[in-house]
């Protein structure tokens, strides 16, 4: 069955004391008030081991927001899916736009990322979405179609444990956010092309994301759409009242 999620994204934000206090205030919150969606927040690496021990797994996964494109070794300065599954972490973002564009990350490399994610059981939340040119060039389905590439090589069985997320790249950290008709159209779009690919069952059971400036006074609208099952939220996942306020678009 296709999950409803909320995902956080703390990006490059919060030192580890910070990362722990947020962590504990949002378990304290969803403690108090069950969500009605998985929810799960994906933090920089350092505080995946400290993070995972005081949520309550039952209520919050933890995920990381990258991992490595090889498996161990001499790469100094990565952090391999293995290290991120040591920690108790059960997820991974790959292919942010942010790591497409400042980091070189291509449908190549991140084909990699997605295979060792899963052989190390981390859920990938596989992103994909056009940058404005090539919305205003109504490009935005070939654009998708292309970066669906890297997960598309996997058998059926292993796309039906990824987590995909479109988040348009105009929208992600800009205040401007996709109207609920342009998430809808591109998400059954997405889905009707892991359709084709892997039939009708993997399709309808495959959770598709929304992500790029979500808060609490929009969320409602954008999660109602068929083909809209959450979101991945950036900077409100920051803050717990505004997290938790999208949380309960589900309510
Ligand atoms: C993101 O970076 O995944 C994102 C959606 O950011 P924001 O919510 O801040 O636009």
């Amino acid at each position: 069955m296709r999950k409803n999620i909320v995902a956080g994204n703390w990006k490059m934000n919060k030192n580890l004391q910070e990362g722990i206090a947020l962590a504990k205030e949002l378990n304290e919150a969803l403690t108090a008030d069950k969500p009605n969606c998985d929810v799960v927040i994906c933090t920089p690496f350092i505080h995946l081991a400290s993070v995972t021990p005081i949520v309550d797994a039952a209520i919050i996964g933890v995920g990381a927001e990258n991992c490595a494109d090889k498996v161990s070794g001499a790469y100094t300065g990565e952090v391999s899916a293995e290290m991120v599954a040591s920690t108790g972490a059960q997820y991974v973002i790959l292919g942010h736009s942010e790591r497409r564009s400042y980091y070189g990350e291509t449908v190549e490399i991140l084909e990699e990322k997605v295979k060792l994610a899963l052989a190390n059981n981390l859920t990938p939340i596989f992103c994909i979405g056009e940058v404005l040119e090539e919305r205003q060039a109504e490009k935005q389905n070939e654009v998708v179609a292309a970066q669906l590439a890297s997960v598309f090589t996997l058998s059926a069985e292993d796309f039906g444990k990824i987590i995909l997320a479109y988040e348009p790249v105009w929208a992600i950290g800009t205040g401007l956010t996709a109207t609920p008709e342009q998430a809808q159209d591109i998400h059954a779009y997405i889905r009707s092309l892991i359709a084709e690919k892997y039939g009708q069952e993997v399709a309808e059971n495959c959770s598709i994301l929304y992500g790029g400036s979500c808060k609490p006074s929009n969320a409602k609208e954008l999660f109602a759409n068929p083909d809209v099952d959450g979101g991945l939220i950036g900077g409100a996942a920051l803050k717990v009242a505004d997290f938790k306020g999208i949380i309960d678009a589900f309510k």
